[in-house]
């Protein structure tokens, strides 16, 4: 328990803000996070932690309280800007255009800096050891790079992480808890299916591919409603078909790409099943293919323990009916999920939304972080930190 949690926090925030508004005049897109990171390890170095470690590039793993009896919770926070130009309107704009923080992990940096140095003044009062992980790349699968690299280890081990976002679709004051399955796994699909080229005119002579990809879509589509379980959700986007360049031509190749998401643990039997009725619906068009499946993000699984003690701290501080579950869960994912074989997590939405203006969504590029977030942000993340080591 830190006394006077609020006020330190207020002493705080002008820092956090300033921190948060330099990152995003200065964005950078994944693994090109320099500056930004160095605006990290040089906070965090004023802050006497016990190491400071960097990991795939420009990720940086900071742990308080090494070694220290107790339990070892681990606090997440991405780093990285989109690749597209901001048009929010802010004095503190990006000052290029090819990159932007339009998720607004700009904040989730400055906030998670913020926390470190209040633990930092505490550390005697922590009765476990915190971590504090920096994730270069969350828009493109940063983490398994991280965790490819050692952060897993680099981190000791943690007992516990904790995931979070801003959110503003959700109201100021609010957070989105929900357990077990939150946030969709997805794997991005690549099919090229072959046939053979010939003459428009005779097409008994040729294999079409393009004519294939339309009974591979409607195969899809059948496949999700007769043999999905409806209460499993389960999407299946086709985003891109490629294939023909001439209108007198039957081309060799047609290529059809988009994503599989599952927001349930049985993506094994869905992908499964997902490639065959390609193939059969390939074949009967007389064509063969080749099917790539790729992760991009595994399912976001909020362990229920640290699900339901995440709400009861926040519920403590700002009230009843300030935990939201609905409209929480999302076929969208976040690369988070990653960490989740390796340990317990639960991951939190921080409303942002207020009265006083319209806030677009994230990767919009009028997007803005509302600056009222952070105090509550940074508050309850540090609740949930320390109700999980103290329980
Ligand atoms: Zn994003
Ligand atoms: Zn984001």
């Amino acid at each position: 328990m830190i006394h006077n949690l609020k006020q330190e926090i207020e002493s705080v925030v002008p820092e956090v803000v300033e921190i948060r508004r330099d990152i995003h005049r200065h964005p950078e897109t994944g693994f090109k996070e320099f500056r930004t990171s160095q605006i990290i390890k040089e906070y965090l170095k004023e802050l006497n932690l016990d190491s400071i470690q960097e990991c795939a590039g420009t990720g940086v793993i900071a742990t308080l309280n090494d070694g220290k009896p107790g339990k070892r919770a681990m606090l997440l926070a991405d780093i990285d800007a989109l690749p597209m130009e901001e048009k929010s309107g802010e004095p503190f704009a990006a000052e290029i255009k090819t990159a932007g923080h339009c998720c607004g992990h700009d904040a989730h940096t400055a906030i998670q800096l913020g926390i470190a140095k209040i633990l930092a003044q505490h550390r005697d009062e922590i009765p476990g050891s915190v971590v504090f992980l920096f994730q270069p790349n969350e828009e493109d699968a940063g983490a398994q790079i991280m965790i490819d690299d050692g952060a897993v280890e680099k981190a000791g081990h943690p007992d516990a992480i904790f995931g979070s976002h801003n959110n503003p679709t959700i109201r100021l004051g609010q957070f989105g808890v929900v357990p077990g399955p939150a946030m969709a796994s997805s794997y991005y699909y690549k099919i090229v299916i072959h046939g053979k080229g010939g003459h428009g005119g005779r097409p008994h002579m040729a294999v079409n591919p393009v004519d294939a990809s339309a009974f591979v879509l409607m195969a899809i589509k059948n496949m999700l409603t007769a043999e999905q379980a409806a209460l499993e959700p389960t999407v299946i986007t086709n985003c891109m078909i490629h294939g023909g360049e001439k209108e007198i031509t039957i081309p060799e190749t047609c290529e059809m790409q988009g994503s599989i998401r599952c927001l349930h643990a049985g993506h094994e039997k869905v992908h499964a099943r997902f490639r065959e009725v390609v193939a059969a619906a390939c074949a009967i068009n007389g064509c063969t293919c080749e099917i790539e499946l790729k992760c991009g993000n595994s399912l976001l699984y909020n362990d229920p323990h640290l699900t339901e003690l995440s709400a009861r701290a926040i519920e403590e501080a700002f009230g009843e009916g300030c935990i939201v579950t609905e409209d929480v869960k999302a076929m969208g994912g976040d690369d988070y999920a990653e960490f989740l074989p390796y340990m317990p997590g639960i991951y939190i939405w921080y409303g942002t939304a207020d009265d006083s203006g319209e806030w677009p969504g994230l990767h919009n590029p009028a997007y803005r972080f509302n600056e009222k977030a952070i105090a509550p942000f940074m508050e309850a993340q540090i609740l949930c930190v320390m109700k999980y080591l103290e329980e």
